[in-house]
């Protein structure tokens, strides 16, 4: 269950792109444009929204893998955005990420017990001789046994593959994991297992997730709250079983259409239509104005900001 300490918080993270070439003039890309967000040791944040909408992005620069154009990113309140390589390498003990793509972030090359065994290594956490037998114990946490120590990545299945992931990413014992799509390339059967294995997880060691998702099947099941993002900007965040029961903003309302459900007969908001404006030059006002059945002569020209509408729900609509 989520504490009240703050694990990580972003404040107004901006990430623009410049385009190369002389056609370009100086025209950027808002791939994010001034998102803040915070969660507490042993929460799930869900940051959902449409393939562009900047959820990514949000996550890289808190990894460190993107520098963020402004913003500040926290992490137990220390400032970590503007650290060099050399620190945010040792900063990776406490802040740890899970792919979408195991096997795109596993070296086919090493043995799953240089896998894991490899923040121990890197952090100086276990002596070499114990290594061994402390990787076994990190993979029967995940579900593996002590016959996968000595396999290769390609020997094992993607549910497989996304558990090894899990265990080198909580190898070091860290305390913000962020989960970038963790189970959308896997079979549904298996996407079970492993959100169940994450719960687990958390449980067991008071883990912060930022959960990046597009599918808010599993965002519902997985999360604590729910963060929406359109266009780089936060449109909704709220406690996830409040933004399901009584989503507040038109966009938030368009994407829960598009959620399957068991009765043909419940009546159904229409699904979004249209397709995401760029980014290089994104609507003016609302920025959903273009796509949004509500939208009003007021919503061109005037930015709704994101404010509280019921307690801990925020939503940037001018009716929400
Ligand atoms: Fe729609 Fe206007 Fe609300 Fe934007 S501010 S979501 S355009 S009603």
């Amino acid at each position: 269950m989520a504490g009240s300490e703050i694990a990580l918080e972003v404040e107004g993270l901006v990430k623009h792109y410049a385009i190369r070439g002389a056609a370009a003039r100086g025209a950027v890309v808002r791939a994010v444009d001034g998102v803040s967000l915070r969660i507490v040791a042993g929460e799930t944040l869900a940051l959902v929204g449409e393939s562009g909408s900047g959820k990514s992005t949000v996550g890289r620069m808190i990894l460190g893998l993107t520098p963020p154009t402004a913003g500040t990113v926290r992490l137990f309140g220390q400032r970590i955005d503007d650290l060099d390589h050399r620190r945010m390498r040792a900063l990776r003990r406490d802040l740890q990420l899970v792919f979408q793509d195991p096997y795109a972030s596993l070296n086919p090359r090493m043995r799953v017990v240089d896998i894991v065994g490899e923040p121990l290594a890197n952090f100086g956490l276990v002596p070499a001789a114990e290594r061994r037998d402390h990787v076994t114990e990190i993979l029967r946490r995940v579900g593996l046994g002590p016959e996968h120590l000595d396999r290769l990545p390609h020997e094992f299945s993607g549910g497989q593959r996304q558990r090894l992931g899990i265990a080198r990413a909580i190898a070091s014992r860290p305390r913000v994991v962020v989960c970038d799509e963790p189970v959308s390339a896997l079979d549904v059967s298996v996407q079970a297992q492993v959100i169940n294995l994450l719960l687990d997880l958390q449980a067991e060691f008071g883990l912060a997730y930022l959960f990046i998702a597009h599918d808010l099947a599993v965002v519902e099941h997985v999360s604590h709250r729910t963060a929406v993002m359109y266009l780089g900007a936060l449109v909704e965040v709220a406690p996830t079983r409040d933004l399901f029961a009584a989503p507040r903003h038109p966009y938030t309302q368009a994407l829960l259409a598009s959620v399957p459900v068991p009765d043909p007969t419940v009546p159904r908001r229409p699904p979004i239509e249209g397709e995401l404006p760029s980014a290089v030059d994104p609507p003016s006002g609302c920025r959903f104005h273009t796509r949004c059945p509500l939208a009003e002569p007021r919503c061109r020209t005037v930015a709704p900001p994101l404010r509280v509408v019921a307690p801990g729900h925020e939503a940037a609509c001018h009716l929400a």
